[in-house]
Order: C-alpha cells, then structure tokens, then sequence
C-alpha cells in the first residue's frame, strides 16, 4: 500500500500542475483509507474519479529521446583522443603539426597514437626550434 510515487495532476479546483498527496487515514493506529489533496491548494478529492491527472505516457518518451541524443561516454574519449591534447601536436605559426606520423593535422583531429600531452596547460605556445621539416 506505500508506494509514495508522485503522481503529476491538474487540480480542479486551483487550475495549476500539482502533485496529488496521498495522505494515510487512520482509525486509531489502523489505517482506514487515505485522502487525496492537491499539492498546491489542499482541495481534497473525493474519489480518484475527480482527479485530473497528468499523463504518465509523456515522460517515459521524453527520457527515452533524451538519452540518444546526450552518448557521452563515446563522446568523453573522442575528445581526449583529439590532436590538441597530444604530447605529438605541435603548433608553429604555418600549421598545425602531428610529430608521430609527420603530417599536417587538425587540433579536433583524433588518433590511434595519441599520447596525453603532460602538460596540458595553454595549449599555445610556440614550439621553440622544433618546427617541423617538410620532407
Ligand atoms: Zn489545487
């Protein structure tokens, strides 16, 4: 008989979205049925029937959809596989530089080989004497 779920409604009385409150009637200590207020003015129904209740289909669907739009966990490696964050990406002021497979290279560019750069700190400074050789 616990089972305190709320349950969205849409009081007759007030008008507004509420939660239906299921208050416990008891006789003494035995309980004897239970009350069904609106959450916002207290109007108390007489019978489930008055209810209007919100409907349970929406949110399930909602839930759902929501889910395959936000894949995050393929989306957290993508991003720590990506060229910029790599020990091997250099960028010098003509382009950016992978210097495992000696190619030109896009920051959101990922790869098998990347490496975690140390020190991921500005990003941006400028690789001293170590500019790539076109050959
Ligand atoms: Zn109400």
């Amino acid at each position: 008989m616990m089972s305190p779920k709320p349950v969205e409604i849409i009081c007759t009385a007030c008008g507004r979205e509420a939660l239906l409150v299921r208050e416990p009637v008891y006789d003494g200590l035995r309980k004897t049925g239970e009350v069904l207020k609106c959450s916002a003015c207290g109007h108390v129904y007489a019978d489930e029937g008055e209810i209007h209740f919100k409907t349970g289909e929406v949110p399930k669907v909602f839930d759902e959809s929501d889910r395959e739009h936000r894949p995050e966990v393929f989306e957290a490696g993508e991003t720590e596989r990506l060229c910029r964050h790599c020990a091997h990406y250099v960028v010098n002021p003509f382009m950016q530089w992978c210097g495992v497979h000696h190619r030109e290279v896009e920051a959101t560019d990922t790869c098998d080989d990347f490496e975690p750069r140390p020190e991921d700190g500005d990003g941006d400074q400028l690789p001293g004497g170590k500019a790539p050789l076109l050959s």
